[in-house]
């Protein structure tokens, strides 16, 4: 008997990196798992249904298909997510437009149409990725921080608005997180090899995060085990947002 058995998940943006490594955790842990993805091919036991969080029509259709495969829902992770960079001059209207519905409209989106789901169920949490830049400046990452930072606000307000329907909402924190997602970045560096050295320096530990070690918060925050945990993000970031080692000489 694990902590999921007989629960039942869903997964946004679980085709890839933080999501993948979460649906798989949960689903060796007992859960029965649907992932929502712009991609919805997944290794079983995952099912995968084609969803595109940006479109309340996509996800609405998603979210009855899952929640009847699966037989309810308790558990949902809003991890779905794309990235911006630059400063406040680099990005276009259109691309702010498109980063805020992905990243923060889709996590409303989701959590509106598996309300009714999460209501039925006596073990229901929500957990959202959030990140370290919506607790820390960092460098040309104005949007995507301005989209975390949303992602922080609305846990809470969700959060407070459902303690009478016994629906636990939490988010955590990653650092700078070893994912296919990173790889096209270091890709795209003029030297990736330096580009992933000074992303590791910059995390206390010395080295990124796994998208497994996010994927085992997710899961203790999703777990009937943290039944007194509501309105918390958990930080994995190797102790980006705590610590002030000195530097190294
Ligand atoms: P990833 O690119 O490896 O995976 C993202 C997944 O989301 C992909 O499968 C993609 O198809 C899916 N997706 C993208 N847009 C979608 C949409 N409109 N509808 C449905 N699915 C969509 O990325 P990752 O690094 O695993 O990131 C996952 C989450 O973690 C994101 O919310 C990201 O902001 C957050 N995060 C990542 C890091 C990091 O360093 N990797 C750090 C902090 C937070």
């Amino acid at each position: 008997m694990t902590d999921f058995d007989g629960l039942r998940a869903v997964v946004t943006g679980g085709a890839s990196g933080i999501g993948l490594a979460t649906a798989s955790l949960l689903a060796a842990r007992g859960a029965r798992v649907a992932v929502l993805d712009l991609n919805p091919e997944v290794p079983a036991p995952l099912r995968g249904f084609r969803c595109d969080v940006s479109d309340d029509g996509s996800v609405t259709s998603a979210v009855s298909a899952a929640a009847a495969e699966l037989g309810g829902v308790d558990v949902l992770v809003n991890n779905a997510g794309i990235g911006a960079q630059g400063d406040v001059t680099a990005n276009s209207d259109d691309e702010w437009h498109r980063v805020l519905d992905v990243n923060v409209v889709g996590m409303a989106r989701m959590t509106r149409a598996a309300l009714p789901h999460l209501r039925a169920s006596a073990a229901a949490a929500v957990v959202n990725t959030c990140s370290i830049a919506a607790v820390q400046g960092l460098p040309n990452r104005v949007l995507y921080s301005a989209s975390k930072g949303a992602v922080y606000s609305l846990t809470l307000a969700m959060a407070t608005d459902h303690l009478d329907d016994g629906i636990r909402i939490n988010c955590v924190c990653p650092g700078t997180a070893d994912t296919p997602w990173v790889g096209r970045l270091l890709d795209a560096a003029d030297d990736p090899e330096a580009e992933r050295a000074a992303l590791a320096a910059r995390q206390p530990m010395g080295r990124l995060v796994t998208a497994d070690e996010v994927a085992q918060a997710i899961a203790y925050l999703a777990s009937p085990l943290s039944s007194s945990t509501t309105g918390t993000a958990l930080s994995v970031d190797g102790g980006m947002y705590g610590l002030r080692p000195r530097p190294k000489t």
